[in-house]
């Protein structure tokens, strides 16, 4: 019997997954900022205040792609200078 499953599989999306940023002082917070794999352009989240370490995590997500997730679970891959 063949078995041709694999080529059926649809790519899953995981629900939350991870999205690395990079963490940049704004005027007045911090600034996640990271090139979307889904659209191609720049989001950018609120990080927390400047007087702390930038506080990525879970956020909703920004992009209008239909193919992204709901959220999204920022990690900082670099804080900028
Ligand atoms: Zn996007």
């Amino acid at each position: 019997m063949a078995d041709n499953t694999i080529a059926d599989v649809p790519i899953e999306i995981p629900k939350h997954p991870r999205v690395l940023c990079v963490a940049k002082r704004g005027r007045e917070c911090w600034l996640l900022e990271f090139r979307c794999v889904w659209c191609g352009k720049l989001h950018q989240h609120g990080g927390g205040p400047l007087d702390g370490e930038p506080d990525a995590g879970h956020r909703v997500s920004h992009c209008h792609d239909p193919w992204s997730p709901d959220g999204y679970e920022l990690v900082i891959a670099r804080v900028a200078a």
